[in-house]
Formats: structure tokens, sequence, C-alpha cells
């Protein structure tokens, strides 16, 4: 079978799952999107052979591929808005936690549900969803209304002033209504001190709970290996015009077509900051290559990255192979690395 396969090393995925899970209390497993390249039903499953009582779901119409795999509670992440009729009716399931991040949301959920679930989400310095910290107090009227599961805090990744956030935003967050704290994107030991912190001298630390997706699936990356099939091999002479754009290669070689395209999210990767001045710093460096409007491909040909000859097809991308090199046969497999939040593969084989 051709295409983009996925191996897992399951044994030493499961391990690795079990440690980061013994080594976070109050862990939240986030099954979301394209399930981290594994899919939901595949990351509910373990979540629940993991032994946690909650998961976190992107949006309602995720709840349905994982509600029949995992057995406990499922917070959807995406806030609750009047309409959404889906989410209306999932607000009603004893199973399901709903987030909510206006305080006018607040007031039409209880109008519309009785008793929900509900998590209210604090707005940080992301800017993305949630309640002014200076407005938290308006929600007290409509808590009892609701069976009220504590405060959402989701984080920037960066970690300069993380916990100084999470301390404050806590605090404003306790003042308002008594509650459990819900954390992503903040180390399980800063999620415990904040705890002890806010619960104060003496006193028993403020429940917390911490969302984790990224670290905790795609954590441990000797878990897996990707690879992909080379589809076809032709000889190239420089200046020669090739692909959908008819530009001239720049050297003689060989043209690689591999599975694996815009479809599975190929050359699609979400840019990580590292990678991005990396890339900065050899383009500053080689001049030409970025000049040529050339990217670096994900497949790797006798121990190297490749060349994309030109932006990745639908199924299948074009890379170049210099000839001195030995070109693959048709058939064979080449590692590929997947940026697994973005890329899907045509299967996932476990070993
Ligand atoms: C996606 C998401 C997470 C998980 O993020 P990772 O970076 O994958 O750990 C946690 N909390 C919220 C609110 C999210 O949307």
């Amino acid at each position: 079978m051709t295409g983009l396969t996925l191996r897992l090393d399951a044994a030493r995925w499961r391990m690795h799952l079990q440690t980061v899970a013994g080594a976070t209390p109050g862990l939240v497993p986030v099954a979301k999107g394209n399930g981290y390249g594994y899919g939901l039903r595949r990351l509910a499953l373990e979540a629940d052979t993991l032994g946690v009582d909650t998961i976190a779901v992107g949006t309602a119409d995720e709840v349905a591929e994982v509600r029949d795999v995992f057995g406990g509670s499922i917070v959807i992440l995406t806030p609750w808005r009047p309409g959404d009729e889906l989410a209306t009716e999932l607000a009603e399931d004893p199973r399901i936690i709903t987030t909510v991040s206006r305080v006018a949301d607040l007031e039409a959920l209880t109008d519309l549900n009785s008793d929900p679930r509900v998590l209210l989400e604090v707005l940080t310095s992301m800017c993305r969803h949630g309640i002014f910290p200076d407005e938290l107090r308006r929600v007290r009227p409509h808590l009892e209304h609701v069976r009220f599961e504590g405060w959402t805090i989701h984080l920037p990744l960066l970690d300069d002033g993380r916990y100084a956030e999470a301390e404050r935003l806590g605090r404003a967050a306790l003042e308002a209504a008594q509650g459990t704290l819900w954390f992503s994107h903040l180390p399980p030991e800063d999620v415990i001190a904040v705890g002890r912190q806010l619960g104060g001298a003496g006193s028993a630390a403020v429940p917390t709970r911490l969302r984790l997706g990224t670290r905790l699936w795609l954590g441990d990356p000797s878990s897996r290996a990707s690879t992909a099939t080379v589809l076809d091999v032709h000889r190239v002479k420089r200046g020669q015009r090739t692909g959908y754009r008819q530009r001239p290669v720049w050297a003689d070689g060989w043209i690689l077509v591999i599975a694996g395209g815009t479809s599975h999210g190929i050359g699609m990767e979400a840019p990580t900051p590292a990678s991005s001045v990396r890339q900065r710093a050899i383009s500053v460096a080689t001049g030409s290559l970025a000049a040529a409007g050339r990217a670096l491909s994900p497949y790797t040909v006798n121990g190297k990255k490749r060349w994309f000859l030109e932006p990745p097809h639908m199924q299948s991308s074009l890379v170049f192979l210099p000839s001195k090199e030995t070109p693959p046969a048709v058939g064979e497999e080449v590692p590929v690395e997947l940026r697994l939040t973005t890329a899907t593969a045509d299967r996932i084989i476990e070993d």
C-alpha cells in the first residue's frame, strides 16, 4: 500500500502516557481536531485506559467521536454560544461540561437549561475567549442555576510571566467564586504550586486540573516513525522545465514524486519559532535558496532532508535530488517528518 504511514510503538507510547499521567495530578487529556494525528477515538480510548475521569474535546461536534469509548466526563473547550443547537442539547447531558466565556452567555444558557455543568473561562493575555478579570464577580447571581465545575485559564505558550499570570487570574477568579482552577500550558509543578499558594498558608490547596494535549500525546517522538512511498523517479537536466509551474530545474538530478501532499497537511506545518529563526539564518547565509523560493521538504532521502521542487500537490510532492545521489526505487519508503497537529497519515500501524 502506498501513501503516508505512521508507525506507532504502542508499548512505548503507553509507557510515556502513564509517566506523564503519573506526574500530572488532575490531568485532563485533550483530544481535539485531527486527534494529534492519531484520531479522536484512539485518544479517547487511551484516556479511558489511563483511568482519568475527564477528557476535553475542542467542539460539540467532536463529542460523538469520543463518548462511546470514554466513560467519564467530557469538557467542550469551545465556549458555548446562543444558537448552537448541538452544544445546547449537549449541555443537558450530565457527562458534558460546557465552557462559558461571557456573562451574557451564562445568563442565556441558564434560561435554556436546568443545572448544566459549567466551566467559566477567564480572559488571559492570549485574548482569545473569556470574561474580563474585573467582570468576574458578575457571574455570581447565575451560579446557583448551574453545577459550577470551576474556572478555566488558558495561558499562552511563552514561559515568561506565565506563573505570575496564572496566580493573578486564579486569585481574581477565586475572589469571585470558589472552585477548581483548570489550567493549560503550565508545568504540573507550577499548577500544584499555584494551588498551594492560592489556598493560603495553613489551608488546603485550591483544587486544580491541568489540560494536556501536545505534551501528552506527542511528547515522546521515539514512540513513532512516519514514512512516505516513493511513487515515481525521473531524471532531469538543469534548466529543464518541470512541475505545475514549469520552472526550470536548478541543477542536473532527479525528481522524486513522493506520497503526501496538501491533503495530508504536508507543507502546511505550523512554523515553530525555533525553526523559523534557524530557517531565516540559513536563508541569510545561503541567500540564493530563499531568493529562489525554495522550501525544505519534510522528506529525508539518503540521510538528508531534500528541497521541494515546487509547493506540494494535493496527494503527492515533487522533491529534488542532485545527480550525484543514487535515487530510491519506486515503491521504496522514505522517512517523512510529520507535524502531527497539522498532518494526517493515510494509515497508522501499531507495532
Ligand atoms: C488545545 C487546548 C489545550 C491543549 O493544548 P496543547 O498545547 O496541545 O497541550 C488546552 N486547553 C485549551 C483551552 C485548548 O484549546
